[in-house]
């Protein structure tokens, strides 16, 4: 349901502030949902003709470690504005030695090694508002959007940035870095890239019928694929300082490139048909 006091969007960026806040007229908006209070308010514009809700994923400030974020919160409060694609940028560790800091890549796969994320609406617990899911187990063996990724690959060579188009993301729990041992053996595995917010972020979209697609950007060789000292806090957060605006602007003519919601020819938006969830979406 789209409230006319909340404002509407159709596309949602989970990001950080650096994507929206040179925007003109970005309005901000408030939203609360049953799973709790999303990671901050979401600010309404419009790109490219689009209307876009961003969120900051980790709230202003960067308060919110990812293993405290309220993914749940996160992706209902974007559904509930009116919100039916999702880009969702993060950075990661590159887990071969090609893939190094500035490497832009689209994954198609996703490992889950988080340990204690709610990853599911349909757990069948009551909410506090009284509404009680059935349980429900969704299929995802591609878990992110086909569209999505198409408009993101294009979007990146159209600014001269060749992608890596496909690989596997792998989602460790955080919020330290992984050891050598445990670098070494994602590499092993032939996973591509190590995040720390892209599980459950996937599932809980796709569960409520959103396009999902996160673009990565590398800001450092994971333990096990460099041979110095490893990876620490100060240089990601300066390649990703380098590479944000360049991203943003990727970003941005992905948002362009996105279908109309109701043109979209993706799986995404069936992922419940036949499925009673015993829940109403917003
Ligand atoms: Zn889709």
């Amino acid at each position: 349901m789209v409230n006319a006091e909340t404002g509407t969007a159709e596309i949602g960026v989970i990001g950080g502030s650096g994507f929206y806040s040179f925007l003109e007229d970005v309005t901000e908006v408030t939203v609360d949902t049953p799973y709790g209070a999303p990671s901050d308010s979401l600010f309404l514009g419009e790109l490219a003709g689009r209307r876009v809700a961003f969120l900051p994923r980790h709230g202003r400030g960067h308060h919110l470690p990812p293993h405290r974020i309220n993914y749940r919160a996160n992706l209902w409060a974007l559904r509930s504005v009116g919100v039916r694609q999702v880009l969702g940028p993060c950075a990661v560790g590159g887990l071969r030695p090609e893939y190094g800091p500035g490497t832009l890549l689209v994954p198609d796969q996703m490992v889950d090694r988080t340990k204690a994320r709610t990853q599911t609406f349909y757990d069948g617990v009551p909410r506090a508002d009284g509404a009680e899911s059935n349980v429900v187990h969704l299929g995802f063996s591609d878990p992110y959007c086909p569209e999505g990724r198409k408009a993101a690959l294009a979007a990146a060579r159209g600014r001269d940035w060749e992608p890596v188009d496909g690989g596997t993301l792998v989602v460790v729990e955080g919020p330290r870095f992984s050891t050598r041992a445990e670098s070494r053996w994602h590499a092993a595995m032939g996973w591509s890239v190590v995040g720390m917010t892209g599980h459950p972020e996937a599932v809980l979209a796709r569960e409520l019928e959103l396009c999902y697609t996160t673009l990565t950007l590398v800001t450092d060789l994971d333990a096990g694929a460099e041979a110095g000292e490893g990876v620490n806090h100060t240089e990601v957060l300066e390649v990703f300082a380098a590479n944000v605006d360049r991203l943003r602007t990727v970003l941005f003519d992905a948002v362009a490139a996105l279908p109309a919601n109701e043109d979209r020819a993706c799986v995404c938006h069936h992922a419940l048909d036949g499925i009673d969830t015993g829940i109403e979406l917003p």
